[in-house]
């Protein structure tokens, strides 16, 4: 997938991103992805931004990028990377093949894997990271913006309905590892609402809408409307998408 198709789909689905300068042709190789291993990185109390930069530049025994997107604490997405990232390392096979094949279950997280006898994760999947001082705790912002940022990556592919059952977490592909401290079958389920359009906080304005019905219509006032969709007048147009929670 060229990088720019990332950037619609972000905004599709409301995340707010920085563009870390180069993250374009930041990688370790060309990508062909066909799943999404979603981590944390633990960072300690690096700033969201010195984390970003952090895991673009790597470490002395792991050469950076780490991942293709952190998302931090305040909900925005970091991109640092477009393409392979030194992210997952070996795993199960039978682990990936089911993300692969999209058959991960969307409402539970799968218990440990098997041997990791699978070496080409890296080369077949993106990393997006949620930044955490330790095992979590992750805020409930974060959670939200990491569900919209799998669910850009699944648009931008254009994996289609089986999307959000192509994520894997880090834990579920090698028992080498415990990441990430959320549910995956949650995160999973909430994806798949966002990439299948099952979502009903946002609206698409039709002939007659106006901020006020629609304050109305979905318990809100017109003021948090302004304030979600950065408007700067009550003026809507026709087919605009709104977010209305
Ligand atoms: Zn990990």
């Amino acid at each position: 997938m060229n990088p720019d198709a990332l950037l619609p789909a972000l905004r599709h689905f409301g995340v707010r991103h920085v563009e870390h300068a180069g993250w374009r042709t930041r990688n370790h190789g060309t990508l062909d992805a066909h799943a999404l291993v979603v981590h944390d990185t633990v960072t300690g109390s690096m700033s969201d931004e010195r984390a970003a930069a952090f895991c673009a530049a790597g470490r002395s025994d792991l050469a950076g990028p780490l991942y293709e997107c952190l998302v931090g604490r305040d909900g925005r997405a970091h991109l640092i990377a477009h393409g392979v990232t030194w992210q997952a390392g070996r795993g199960n096979g039978a682990r990936f093949r089911q993300a692969e094949a999209g058959r991960m279950p969307l409402d539970v997280e799968l218990g440990r894997p098997g041997p990791d006898d699978y070496g080409a994760a890296n080369q077949r999947s993106h990393g997006v990271a949620l930044i955490t001082y330790g095992a979590g705790p992750y805020t409930a912002e974060q959670v939200e913006a990491a569900a919209r940022v799998c669910a850009a990556y699944c648009r931008a592919e254009g994996w289609g309905e089986h999307g959000a059952a192509s994520m894997i977490g880090h834990g579920e592909l090698t028992a080498r590892k415990i990441d990430p401290a959320l549910d995956m079958g949650q995160l999973r389920t909430r994806t798949h609402a966002l990439v299948m359009d099952l979502d009903e906080t946002w609206h698409v304005v039709t002939a007659g809408d106006t901020l006020w019905s629609l304050a109305r219509r979905y318990s809100t006032t017109v003021d948090t409307l302004r304030r979600l969709n950065n408007l700067q007048s009550d003026v809507i147009g026709v087919g605009w998408r709104l977010r209305v929670r």
